[in-house]
């Protein structure tokens, strides 16, 4: 163990740092209670002898900012001292010290302290060790040693919040077990979770970034989350996860599809993040599931979420974006621009079916948006709804300037149904 010792006494320091070597230990001496934190900044140590009176910082006010120092980390601190009234014993202890010695101290006795002590932060340590394991542990499925459930949700919805962040496509695989009852009946329930463990060795094969997350779903589904994977970089996971699991070879003698264990891959894809939800996008998957489930089994289907068309919505604020984006997420793919010129750059690159505009006074000051989308080739074709406050709209544009192909107007306030009637309309 390294003890520190602080003692302002060079006599005292001299003989307790004689009997700590003796009794196997390595002392550090600091003469104060100021060297004494200045050293446990870079030093850690597994126990303190604190000498009370000393010039500066006392022992206790020492243990103070020690305590306050090391926060949730235990050492054991014990006082020497020549003060052996009760009350100094008591705030000793108050002050956040383990025990208290009394002046002059035997050989004998400080070593049998020093023994007490050293076991009491052994123990310290291997419930720190076993609270490690334990949460570890409490994060994996104990079949299958990939993330349970909740974990994989809290995971997923981590890298979710970067995806949006990043705007980057993400999938996600729900993975079940063909006729997996059958499997079990025939079987039994030992093979059955030795199938499970197989098979989910099998998965993992086919998932390669460290983002990539796998997690026992239910009991024999997994789920997988792909950060930054568009619909066909899915669909290659979801079949080498068929074609994986298919290799393992696993006889199934009651499975009316095949003469092994197999599985249904169902995905889906979210290319533009903005006003979805994780949610929305496992839901798509289990649907994706579902058809597979249908059409024969042991195959992968990966969707696009919302494969309808693509919208681009502008608007100033946040606010205003996630609020449009909400009321038209369950029919088209929406992507997001909070400028004009970001607006101008994503209609040039993404070539949505449709934008829409939030119009605010930032927005057709000068008409700047409405002239450059008329003026671009890549988006004059693209038509334009703008959402206004003026009864008047016509009059926010110049008669004269260039305008694109097709131009509406919604004013607000306006209920959702008259917003998604109209951008029927426009998307034909
Ligand atoms: P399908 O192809 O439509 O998915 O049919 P299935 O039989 O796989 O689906 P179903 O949902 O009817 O049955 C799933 C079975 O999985 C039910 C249960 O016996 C078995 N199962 C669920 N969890 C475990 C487990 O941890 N260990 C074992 N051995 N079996 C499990
Ligand atoms: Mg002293
Ligand atoms: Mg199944
Ligand atoms: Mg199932």
């Amino acid at each position: 163990m390294k003890i520190l010792l602080v003692e302002d006494s060079a006599t005292l320091r001299h003989a307790m740092c004689q009997y700590i070597r003796e009794a196997g230990h390595e002392p550090l001496v600091a003469q104060s209670g100021e060297a004494a934190l200045q050293m446990l900044e870079d030093t850690p140590v597994d126990l303190i002898i604190m000498d009370v009176e000393m010039p500066g910082l006392d022992g206790f006010e020492t243990t103070r900012l020690i305590r306050e120092w090391l926060g949730g980390h235990w050492v054991p601190i014990i006082f020497l001292t020549g003060k052996n009234e009760d009350y100094s014993y008591r705030e000793g202890i108050e002050a956040g010290g383990d025990d208290y010695l009394i002046k002059p101290i035997s050989p004998v006795i400080i070593k049998a302290k020093i023994r007490a002590m050293a076991r009491i932060a052994e123990m310290r340590d291997q419930l720190k060790q076993l609270n490690a394991e334990l949460a570890v542990l409490s994060q994996l499925d104990s079949l299958t040693q990939i993330l349970n459930r909740r974990t994989f949700n809290e995971q997923a919805e981590h890298e979710w919040l970067l995806a949006v962040r990043h705007q980057s496509p993400t999938s996600v695989l729900m993975i079940d077990v063909d006729h997996f009852k059958p499997y079990n009946d025939h079987y039994g329930h030992p093979a059955g979770d030795e199938c499970l463990k197989r098979v989910t060795e099998a998965m993992k094969k086919c998932l390669h970034r460290p983002s990539d997350l796998l997690g026992r779903y239910g009991g024999e589904e997994f789920i997988a989350l792909l950060p930054n994977t568009d619909s066909a970089g899915a669909e290659r996971v979801g079949e080498c996860i068929n074609q994986s699991v298919r290799a393992l070879a696993l006889e199934h003698k009651n499975s009316p599809t095949a003469s092994v264990v197999t599985v249904s891959v169902g995905g889906a894809t979210c290319n533009y993040t903005t006003g979805h939800k994780l949610e929305d996008v496992i839901k798509s998957a289990d649907r994706a599931l579902y058809k597979v489930k249908n059409s024969g089994r042991d195959s992968c289907r990966v969707e696009d979420l919302a494969s309808h068309r693509t919208l681009l919505i502008a608007a100033r604020s946040a606010n205003q974006l996630f609020r449009t984006a909400e009321l038209l997420q369950e029919d088209c793919n929406i992507v997001t621009a909070d400028s004009s010129d970001e607006c101008l750059e994503i209609a040039e690159n993404v070539h949505p079916d449709l934008i829409v505009l939030d119009a605010d006074a930032a927005f057709h000051n000068d008409n700047y948006l409405c002239r450059q989308l008329a003026q671009r080739s890549a988006t004059a074709m693209i038509p334009l709804l703008v959402l206004t406050d003026s009864d008047k709209p016509e009059q926010l544009l110049n008669a004269s300037a260039p305008r694109p192909r097709t131009l509406a107007w919604l004013q607000k306030p306006f209920t959702k149904e008259s917003l998604r009637a109209k951008v029927q309309i426009l998307l034909g």
